[in-house]
């Protein structure tokens, strides 16, 4: 059996691996693809040290790291169930799709997150060339240029009066008839001037030159019309969905589906931790998933000589 299992292999869990592997401890990680998210973003200017890297290369950078300790990488597993020990001090179970099962004292879970998707022509073609679902962390690029957010809740008005303070105009849509954002940030989005509202316009269609975003449809819900925007960037943010749908019934999730984590790291079953964008800790960006997945480990750790026989 392992001492520490990590499952999920993206800034998190690489970084509770080499945590734990430096503890001398026998570890391993199981991931669905090693990576993660960062995998499918090109510029990232915000892991601090680094300037400037792409996310294939940082993914490839975060496996290396781990790869030069004693760490068993099992790649492409995706993890069904979780069996919490029976009795304190016992091994939990995670169970894999593959039908394989892997025993550990103690578990990291840092399965992520994904971004709700539009679902809309355009919008996976336009990934990465103007359709963005981090305004933290792709507001930059798009400095002095038009874009538009989609989505009416607290996430879309603060993405939209984070932007506004970066780029030249916002446009903000939901298909919705009102806003669904907290009143004090309602007030603060209309009171900034470069930025338009438009309720009842669902977006049917991101539009481009096949290079790069252009524009955008939407329809009016009410009127029936299609109408067009010119724009540079569109910002996607109607949900994060955590990856915790296999945890049901085991560890404490919110309503929401984020797993309820410590201080520590620890979740609501002794022995079993949880790192990154699964989880409650707010702001999802991979330098907080890497200091978290530390964080989480070394939690672990301190489970692991507390309840170890003498
Ligand atoms: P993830 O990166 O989501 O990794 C989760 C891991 O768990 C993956 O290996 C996945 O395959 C695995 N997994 C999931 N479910 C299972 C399962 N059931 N069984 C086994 N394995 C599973 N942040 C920044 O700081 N700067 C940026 O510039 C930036 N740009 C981004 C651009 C895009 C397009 C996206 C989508 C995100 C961006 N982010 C950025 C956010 C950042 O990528 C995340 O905050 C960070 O990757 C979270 O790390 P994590 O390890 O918690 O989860």
């Amino acid at each position: 059996a392992f001492d520490v299992l990590v499952i999920g292999g993206g800034p998190a869990g690489a970084s509770a691996a080499i945590y734990a592997a430096r503890k001398g401890i026998r570890t391993g990680v199981a991931a669905e693809r090693f990576g993660g998210q960062v995998l499918d973003t090109m510029a990232i200017e915000n892991f601090i040290s680094v300037p400037e890297t792409e996310g294939p290369k940082l993914a490839r950078a975060l496996e290396e790291h781990v790869r030069q300790y004693e760490v068993d990488i099992m790649n492409l597993q995706r993890a069904v169930k979780l069996v919490p020990a029976a009795a304190k001090g016992g091994l939990h179970e995670v169970r894999f799709e593959s039908g394989a099962a892997l025993k550990a004292r103690t578990v990291i879970i840092a399965t992520g997150a994904r971004y709700r998707a539009l679902g809309v022509p355009g919008e996976q073609e336009y990934r990465t060339k103007g359709v963005a679902y981090c305004p933290h962390c792709d507001g930059p690029l798009f400095k002095g240029k038009r874009v538009a957010v989609i989505g009416g809740g607290n996430s879309g008005v603060e993405a939209a009066i984070d932007l506004a303070g970066v780029v030249a105009h916002v446009t903000l849509l939901t298909h919705g008839e009102a806003l669904r954002a907290d009143a004090v940030l309602q007030r603060k989005l209309h009171s900034l001037p470069n930025i338009t509202v438009l309720l009842n316009a669902p977006i049917a269609e991101v539009l481009g030159d096949g290079q790069k975003v252009n524009g955008l449809v939407y329809k009016d819900r009410l009127g029936g019309e299609a109408h067009r925007i010119e724009l540079e960037g569109v910002f996607v943010q109607i949900g994060l969905l955590p990856n915790t749908e296999w945890l049901k019934g085991s560890v404490e999730l919110t309503e929401r589906g984020e797993i309820i984590t410590d201080a520590h790291g620890a979740t609501t079953v002794p022995g079993v931790f949880a790192a990154g964008d699964a989880t409650t800790v707010p702001y999802k960006q991979i330098v907080i998933a890497v200091g978290e997945g530390a964080k989480a480990s070394l939690g672990a750790f301190d489970h692991l000589i507390r309840s170890s026989a003498p």
